[in-house]
């Protein structure tokens, strides 16, 4: 499947929109894509562990 980027809603799709219609249609469809991969996903959202590293070496 060829792959672009609409340069109008930056959504991928197998070709660009040339309309302003197109790219709403693709704007909902996407949005319901993401609502349906989002009911799929049980566990809360966390942000990735961060580890500081102390730098103990003296200035
Ligand atoms: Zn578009």
């Amino acid at each position: 499947m060829k792959a672009v980027v609409c340069p109008f809603c930056e959504i991928v799709s197998d070709h660009p929109h040339e309309t302003q219609a197109g790219c709403i249609e693709a704007l909902q469809a996407e949005i319901i894509r993401t609502r349906q991969v989002l009911e799929h996903v049980t566990e809360p959202l966390r942000p990735p562990k961060i580890t500081v590293e102390e730098d103990s070496s003296p200035v």
